[in-house]
């Protein structure tokens, strides 16, 4: 009777939380620009016409086994070339360990599992900020975090020389996470030139790179452009490992589709290291999810569809770069003196803004404005009718 009497209520998560809140909002002017999912111009979710048309061909097929524990073959073979590149002697080579995962958060924890297991007294270095949830992936598959530089407030881009030095004082060896391209939430991400550097030190001090790439295509539109970081680390002979997600680039959020790979020393390893994923999924959820990952292999196996998929991609990137430029002209056409080329310098779905949690404290009272107290502004949430409002609430709370 008592078995369930001492357990509290668990915080509210800080982004869905936002969600929450919005929703239960009843102005009609309310804005949510809390959660990272693309809007069009309408302000409405986006079912890209790639996806509707994979689907339309996946419809009514006999198809509904089980996939196999690593997942769609075919899915994770077209995953691979996208981040590794379309001729990548690794993937000829055999030498990643690829399954399918239950999208970008789905990888990281199987990542995370698969490091406790066979690396049990190494920590994580995760950039300070980071996406929230990433402490709970590593924190509850036992792994101990540690922080390393990243954002400098001042210039509200990267501390380059703060995250040089975290990557040299960590113990050799240890596990780093770094986002691929399109950091969330600061949308700062180091230059290429940068990128250069912090793979050649990581190389020096024997650590183990590991991607979050939730983003690919999003940042810049051009999805060769956005693996730069991935193709940096590989030329330096690297092993690395990967987590893809096509929920923002493909607009799958929901349908959960990723993959998961690891580069090995060679194809030996590589099967070792596939087979000891698998060890790790199948009690936990056996195989991953058929729907989603039909969608992607229909897509990107299809010459015709993953060209309309590309322009789709680029179409929605274009999109949100547009309204940071939109949103910076509106705020200086009011006559705001802060500095704004943070908001066009940033790239991918975010807007780092600098707000303090009292100004975002404000926006939502006075402005049905939602998002993070990090003062984090989904851009995606922005759009021609809205953009003036924002600009104007904005400015009425930093001046
Ligand atoms: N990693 C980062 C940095 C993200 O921003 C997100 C989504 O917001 C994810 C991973 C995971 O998203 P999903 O599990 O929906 O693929």
């Amino acid at each position: 009777s008592s078995w369930f009497r001492n357990i509290e209520q668990a915080p509210k998560d800080p982004i869905l939380g936002v969600t929450e809140a919005f929703l239960a909002d009843q102005s009609p002017s309310k804005v949510n620009v809390g959660v990272g999912a693309y809007r069009d111009d309408n302000g409405k979710p986006v079912v890209l016409d790639c996806v509707r048309e994979a689907e339309k061909r996946i419809a009514g097929s006999q198809f509904m086994e089980y996939l196999p524990m690593g997942g769609n073959v075919k899915m994770v073979e077209e995953s691979l070339k996208l981040a590794y590149g379309e001729n990548s002697e690794f993937i000829k080579d055999k030498r990643i360990a690829a399954v399918q995962a239950l999208s970008g958060t789905g990888a990281c924890r199987l990542f995370a599992a698969f490091q406790q297991r066979f690396h049990p007294n190494t920590q994580i270095y995760i950039p300070v900020p980071t996406w929230a949830n990433h402490h709970n992936i590593w924190r509850d598959a036992g792994v101990p975090l540690k922080t390393f530089r990243y954002y400098y407030p001042e210039s509200r881009g990267l501390d380059f020389a703060g995250l040089l030095e975290d990557i040299k004082n960590a113990p050799d060896g240890s596990f780093f996470l770094l986002h691929a391209c399109a950091h969330n939430p600061t949308g700062v991400d180091p230059t290429e030139e940068q990128w250069r550097e912090i793979s050649s030190l990581i190389k020096s001090k024997g650590h183990f790179p590991f991607f979050d790439m939730a983003y690919q295509g999003f940042a810049s539109g051009d999805l060769e452009r956005d693996a730069k970081a991935i193709s940096i680390f590989l030329e330096d002979d690297h092993l690395i490992g990967l987590a893809q997600s096509y929920a923002k680039n493909m607009g799958l959020y929901g349908q959960r589709v990723g993959c998961l790979s690891v580069l090995c020393e060679d194809e030996k390893q590589a099967v070792a290291v596939k087979s000891q994923l698998q060890l790790i999924s199948r009690p936990m959820y056996s195989n991953p999810p058929l729907h989603g990952a039909l969608i992607v292999s229909t897509v990107l196996g299809d010459p015709e569809l993953k060209k309309l998929w590309l322009e789709e991609v680029k179409g929605m990137a274009d999109r949100i770069i547009g309204m940071r430029t939109t949103l910076r002209e509106n705020l200086e056409k009011r006559g705001s003196t802060l500095p704004w080329q943070h908001i066009t310098n940033q790239i991918g779905m975010f807007c780092y803004s600098g707000m303090t949690p009292e100004q975002v404290d404000r926006l939502t009272s006075e402005f049905h404005i939602y998002l993070t107290r990090n003062g984090r502004i989904s851009m995606a949430g922005i759009n021609s009718g809205n953009v003036e409002y924002i600009a104007d609430a904005i400015h009425q709370v930093t001046k």
